[in-house]
């Protein structure tokens, strides 16, 4: 759970364990609810938000980050998947345009957002495979007239199909969509993936124990982070949060930092 705030439109944005995001507007007597984003499988833990551009980013326990457009107020939005745990915290910097997010297996991503990428795609909702034709489980009318065994139901995440596992078993990075790891792609959608358009877009960083939370000083460049380890590491990061050095790493706590 976090809370965000637009100091422009007085927008406030809550996010819960459920994996919605209330969009509030604050007046003087109280507040008017605006919409609500959903876009996360699961708990949002955190928010953060850029200003200038007016782009809401949330992390959640489904390990992907969304990037909100609330400024062109359409309703777009595209992902970030790069962890392969639960997003822990996120922290943003207007300076250079780079979203730091955390998990809780301690990898830290620094995501470049000077860089345009594009929508995610909806997704198909047939009841049959959209590349194949061969009819999903539930659609039992047509396994019956046709004399076949359904098959699972899944979504190309370049183009958002419905297809089958046989049509989608092949898996790519494509950093233009925000896909730092493999996803499960159509054959079609895998055959235009350039190697130019694998080039990363995000950076990853291992850390040997969970980050729960972190900060970053961007007068000094300066970024700190706390994890269950109970240590403070006090990291230089060059202009462009690329981590330059661990200056201070310190154990001052008894218990668990949260
Ligand atoms: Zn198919
Ligand atoms: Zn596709």
């Amino acid at each position: 759970m976090d809370i965000a705030y637009d100091h422009i439109s007085s927008y406030v944005f809550v996010a819960d364990y459920g994996g919605q995001i209330s969009v509030l507007k604050l007046e003087s007597q109280g507040f008017q609810f605006i919409t609500t984003l959903k876009g996360h499988q699961s708990s949002v833990r955190s928010l953060a938000y850029d200003q200038e551009s007016r782009v809401l980013f949330s992390g959640g326990y489904d390990q992907i980050i969304v990037v909100w457009d609330i400024g062109s107020q359409k309703g777009t939005a595209y992902e970030l998947t790069g962890h392969k745990a639960k997003l822990t915290d996120l922290c943003f910097s207007p300076q250079v345009k780079r979203l730091l997010s955390s998990s809780e297996r301690g990898n830290v991503g620094i995501w470049d957002l000077d860089i345009q990428r594009e929508e995610t795609a909806e997704w198909g909702g047939g009841s049959t495979c959209e590349k194949c034709g061969i009819p999903f489980f539930w659609n039992v009318k047509d396994m019956w007239t046709r004399k076949v065994i359904g098959v699972r139901q899944h979504h190309c995440r370049k183009c958002g199909r419905a297809v089958c596992a046989k049509c989608s078993e092949l898996e790519s990075t494509y950093p233009p969509m925000g896909f730092e790891i493999p996803v499960r792609m159509c054959q079609d959608c895998h055959a235009t993936v350039t190697t130019d358009d694998r080039t990363p877009l995000a950076t990853f960083l291992e850390f040997k124990s969970d980050v729960t939370d972190m900060d970053l000083d961007e007068e000094r460049w300066i970024w700190i982070t706390v994890g269950s380890d109970k240590i403070i590491k006090v990291c230089v990061v060059g202009s462009h949060c690329s981590v330059v050095d661990l200056a201070v790493s310190s154990n001052l706590f008894d218990d668990t930092v949260w």
